[in-house]
């Protein structure tokens, strides 16, 4: 039985075709040495099909919308200078 995946792009809502360049990004938690506190990192890889289907992966139709993306989370880490990955 065929069935046909639909995803859309989380920044603009643009839904993916076969072809196109698509990306995925998550936020994950980075530990720069012994004493710092665990701290959100934005990641970014090209389309995987298994990973797509994870909960937390934001899918992105291209750079625009990678670099919005990016440009929110900065933003909201700009707000949020404390936050832990045990707060997010
Ligand atoms: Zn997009």
């Amino acid at each position: 039985m065929a069935f046909q995946e639909r995803f859309y792009c989380d920044v603009c809502g643009k839904e993916k075709g076969e072809s196109g360049d698509w990306w995925l990004a998550w936020v994950d938690c980075y530990k720069a040495h012994d004493d710092a506190p665990e701290q959100p990192l934005l990641k970014l890889t090209r389309w995987e099909r298994v990973l797509s289907h994870s909960a937390e992966v934001k899918h992105l139709c291209g750079a625009a919308c990678a670099g919005t993306l990016m440009d929110r989370w900065m933003s909201a880490q700009h707000e949020n200078q404390d936050e832990s990955c045990a707060t997010v």
